[in-house]
């Protein structure tokens, strides 16, 4: 459909422009020479007319010898025929012999105006000939005693005017031709690449992303193309984390929905169990459970996170959230012989919600104490300048290799898969705290901390004070 339309545009478009440009081209130089033609006439006409008259001018009376006497010297030769009459019209000389009109009375208008005393003179294109007439009166002492009339019949400069006429229309013809395939190989070739832009644009709305527009040239039509194919590289890429994440959130629900099965069916299928094993798998079955809907819970704050809704940031002092996180953590770090401690060297404010700023220090802080050894510290702290509020959390614990680093904060990812299972991890919680704080305008970065375990620094904009200043 686009394709068609738009080719009968641009052809019609070319075809109509060369068209008036043709017609042009044949009806102007045609009308001027033409023209030319009828003025040269004219003149000639007039000049042999007034030639012949004033021959005759020297007669008192017009009869029809002195009159045969005068036109054998004046006579013309190129015109076709003259008549001279006398002052009532009728006919001295006639040049033509066969059906000559001598003695018989001749009223052409031309006449009768040359009677009247005055010069008459038309001509016209018909019959393939230009035919002019030419009159003009014989005066002798101030009264009108006759009239030459002269009439030509000029079939070459005819035959001149149409040679000019066909080879104009030849050239049309052929120029035509050429247009009219020029326009449709032009628009061809120009819908082509539309229609090329368009499939791919159809195979990727059918879920082949793979696909990029190959329109070549250097125009706008290579710019859509451009813009298109960088578009479509975004799309594949969104597309293709899309699909890892949801493949790995559904191996990741899988795990925990098997061991419940496992241990049910182990339940069922054991008929004397006894009390203390019965616990021990409920209690599995529950903490499997438990597993399940953290996962559930962190995916379904991710998909908040990536729908894009975030929530109304307010004014929230990082401070509390740390002091909070430390306190519910403070058991778990005592448990497995972990020192905690909180330093606050600059107190910030920043712009997010207070859920937000509690989840960021929980989840670093958790996993400083996970990922430790009994005898460890994790210690979190609280600096900046006058721009940015920083949040450092650091442990002494089993550190990340170089190479895990950059995927650290990827979803699902774990350095060690038993070791964050053991301890009820999900995987998502530093994908959690990097979309969180991106979100909120900062970064996150994990490195290796100098004599060993990692070191986590949250930047994020300093919230100005509500006067102006910031804090
Ligand atoms: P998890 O639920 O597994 O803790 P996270 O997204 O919080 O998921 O962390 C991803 C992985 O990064 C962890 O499984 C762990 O291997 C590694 N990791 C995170 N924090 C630390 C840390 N402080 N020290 C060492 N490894 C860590």
């Amino acid at each position: 459909m686009l394709r068609a339309s738009l080719q009968v545009k641009f052809s019609v478009s070319y075809i109509a422009v060369i068209v008036a440009v043709l017609v042009l081209m044949n009806s102007y130089p045609i009308i001027v020479s033409e023209n030319l033609v009828f003025r040269s006439k004219e003149t000639t006409m007039k000049s042999s007319v007034s030639v012949m008259a004033t021959a005759l001018t020297g007669l008192a009376e017009l009869n029809e010898e002195n009159v045969a006497t005068a036109m054998t010297v004046a006579e013309e030769s190129g015109v076709s025929r003259i008549l001279v009459t006398d002052d009532a019209g009728r006919v001295l000389y006639d040049s033509r012999e066969t059906d000559s009109a001598q003695g018989r009375y001749a009223f052409y208008t031309e006449i009768v105006q040359a009677l009247h005393g005055n010069d008459a003179f038309s001509v016209a294109y018909a019959d393939d000939a230009f035919q002019s007439r030419c009159s003009s009166p014989v005066i002798y002492r101030s009264q009108t005693i006759g009239a030459v009339y002269a009439y030509e019949y000029d079939t070459e400069q005819a035959a001149l005017l149409r040679n000019l006429q066909s080879t104009l229309l030849r050239i049309s013809g052929g120029v035509l031709i050429f247009v009219v395939l020029i326009s449709i190989l032009l628009s061809r070739v120009l819908t082509r690449r539309f229609g090329v832009l368009a499939g791919t644009i159809r195979r990727m709305r059918e879920g082949d992303y793979g696909g990029r527009a190959n329109v070549g040239g250097h125009d706008e039509i290579a710019d859509i193309a451009a813009e298109f194919n960088s578009l479509a590289d975004r799309l594949q890429s969104t597309e293709e984390v899309r699909r890892r994440f949801v493949a790995d959130a559904s191996h990741e629900l899988k795990t925990p929905l098997a061991g419940i099965r496992l241990l049910a069916d182990s339940i069922l299928q054991t008929e004397t169990m006894d009390g203390d094993t019965l616990r021990e798998f409920v209690g599995d079955i529950g903490l499997e459970s438990e597993r399940l809907s953290r996962i559930t819970e962190d995916l379904l704050r991710l998909t908040r996170l990536d729908s894009g809704a975030v929530e109304g940031a307010e004014r929230v002092a990082v401070a509390p959230a740390v002091a909070r996180a430390v306190h519910m953590l403070r058991l778990v770090a005592q448990e497995r012989g972990v020192a905690l401690s909180a330093h606050v060297e600059r107190e910030g404010t920043v712009l997010a919600t207070a859920d937000e700023m509690h989840q960021i220090v929980y989840n670093l802080t958790e996993n400083g104490i996970k990922y430790n050894h009994s005898g460890g510290f994790v210690r979190v702290t609280l600096s900046g300048d006058d721009r940015t509020v920083v949040l450092a959390v650091e442990d002494n614990g089993i550190g990340i290799p170089d190479g895990d680093l950059p995927r650290i904060f990827d979803r699902f990812y774990r350095v060690d898969k038993m070791r964050s299972r053991a301890y009820g991890g999900t995987g998502l919680g530093l994908s959690i705290v990097s979309d969180t704080v991106r979100r909120r305008g900062g970064t996150v970065e994990a490195a290796q901390r100098e004599g060993g375990g990692s070191v986590f620094t949250v930047r994020l904009p300093r919230a100005a004070e509500e006067g102006g200043a910031q804090t």
